[in-house]
């Protein structure tokens, strides 16, 4: 790749928008690689986001999910022939790649599920069930996707445990001195996302777990939204577990990642049982497997975790780092844009915030606004977005969010705002 453009639109709208940026990042080779944000929708170039949702996929993920099938496709773990060895040798470097990439201390230390969802119903189960008892509290943040909401209300209600929600201040800020006070000798897990989906609030996540850890609570991180913008290094957070999506990493739908620390998920029972797990079976007793098979029951999705590991070479050809610099400056300029539309509330402005901007336009309800949107293929999102009690909490029944990946560009943002105006023009009197 090479160029140091960041807009990824034509010349006059480069003209249009004005400055060029410092950042050395070639978007427009990016925005190659990803076959589908070529194509159009109603007749106009798309203009993809809804990326906190889920990503688009570029080529190499494309390309290894169908190679997959075409040439190395067998059973894992089972197979005493070359190909089923070289399937499993695939995905077990898939699950290495994942390693690296979270920084986690071993691969037996990462567990492949569906998605963030079961991952966190897999703790919640397994964890939460064995180790948990009615008095003890878990404390999960205002701003939570229902996935680190609804799993522990359930056992809430079986256990007789206790839910505390840590507040947020209105900009959407993660208010730590009142987390701090919901801490105590009963704390037993602190569930909380990195990076909220809707107001793109980043948490200081290594302080949570310290000051979680210093009242002898673990700390499972939801790490759907930051993994796919920031640096991330479990070792150094330290966190007990830590869950993500594949789809939204730029990788498959159908995978997902648990990483847990080897000293928990050897004292968890199996979330599922049947093949794959175990070591040996009786009629009389069943014992499992080891670390990480014992949380893999059944056979699981091969090419799609080999196809996320496609998605992590990619990304870290890259560097996460040069992606969440590009991905700040398109925060700050959309910002701007969407500022200077007339009765446009951006939701959600802490300090430090990454690139989700929710919003609200006075004169259109959410939907409203999407569907107007659309017609100009901007696809943006509106509804709750899996955050009921947020949105409670901040008083709105909806919002309209657009959310920026890697291959976003400003010319982007400038058909999103210009959208907005649209809606105003038909909306507004
Ligand atoms: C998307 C998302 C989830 C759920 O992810 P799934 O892939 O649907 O399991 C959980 N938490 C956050 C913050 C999310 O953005």
């Amino acid at each position: 790749m090479q160029g140091t453009t960041m807009d990824g639109g034509s010349k006059d709208i480069a003209t249009r928008t004005g400055e060029a940026t410092a950042v050395d990042y070639d978007v427009d080779g990016i925005r190659r690689d990803f076959p589908i944000l070529a194509r159009e929708v109603h007749g106009r170039p798309l203009v993809y986001l809804d990326n906190a949702s889920s990503a688009q996929k570029p080529r190499a993920v494309i390309d290894t999910e169908r190679a997959v099938y075409e040439e190395e496709y067998a059973n894992v773990h089972r197979g005493l022939y070359w190909l089923s060895e070289r399937a499993t040798d695939r995905f077990e470097g898939a699950r290495e790649k994942v390693r690296r990439f979270i920084n986690a201390a071993h691969g037996r230390e990462v567990i492949f599920t569906r998605n963030a969802t079961e991952a966190i119903n897999l703790v919640a189960a397994s964890w939460g069930r064995t180790f948990l008892e009615a008095g003890d509290e878990i404390v999960i943040s205002e701003m939570e996707h229902h996935a680190n909401f609804v799993p522990w209300q359930v056992l809430r209600d079986e256990k007789g445990i206790v839910m505390r929600q840590a507040p947020i201040g209105d900009d959407g800020e993660f208010l730590m001195d009142a987390f701090a006070k919901l801490l105590g000798p009963k704390t037993k897990l602190v569930a909380i996302t990195q990076m909220s989906n809707v107001l793109g609030t980043v948490l200081p996540v290594a302080d949570i777990v310290r000051m979680a850890h210093d009242v002898g609570a673990k700390v499972l991180i939801d790490g759907c939204q930051g993994v796919t913008h920031l640096p991330v290094d479990v070792q150094a957070m330290d966190c007990d577990f830590y869950v993500f999506s594949g789809h939204k990493l730029y990788g498959p739908s159908g995978i997902g990642v648990l990483y847990g620390k080897e000293e928990l998920l050897d004292a968890m029972p199996p979330y599922q049982t049947g093949g794959d797990m175990i070591r040996s079976v009786t009629f009389e007793k069943t014992t499992w497997a080891p670390l990480p098979n014992k949380f893999e029951a059944g056979t699981p999705a091969i090419a799609q975790a080999i196809a996320l590991g496609a998605a992590i070479d990619y990304l870290t050809g890259i560097g996460m780092e040069r992606i969440a610099a590009h991905e700040r400056d398109l925060l700050t300029y959309a910002t701007q844009r969407l500022s200077a539309v007339d009765g446009l509330r951006i939701i959600g402005t802490a300090p430090g915030k990454a690139s989700v901007i929710s919003f609200d336009l006075d004169c259109a309800h959410p939907h409203d606004v999407a569907t107007i949107a659309d017609r100009a293929a901007v696809a943006v999102r509106a509804g709750h977005h899996c955050a009921q009690p947020l949105m409670e909490r901040l008083g709105v029944p909806a919002t309209t969010r657009a959310s920026f990946g890697l291959y976003n560009t400003r010319a982007d943002a400038d058909s999103l705002a210009e959208a907005m105006e649209q809606v105003r023009r038909i909306f507004a009197r």
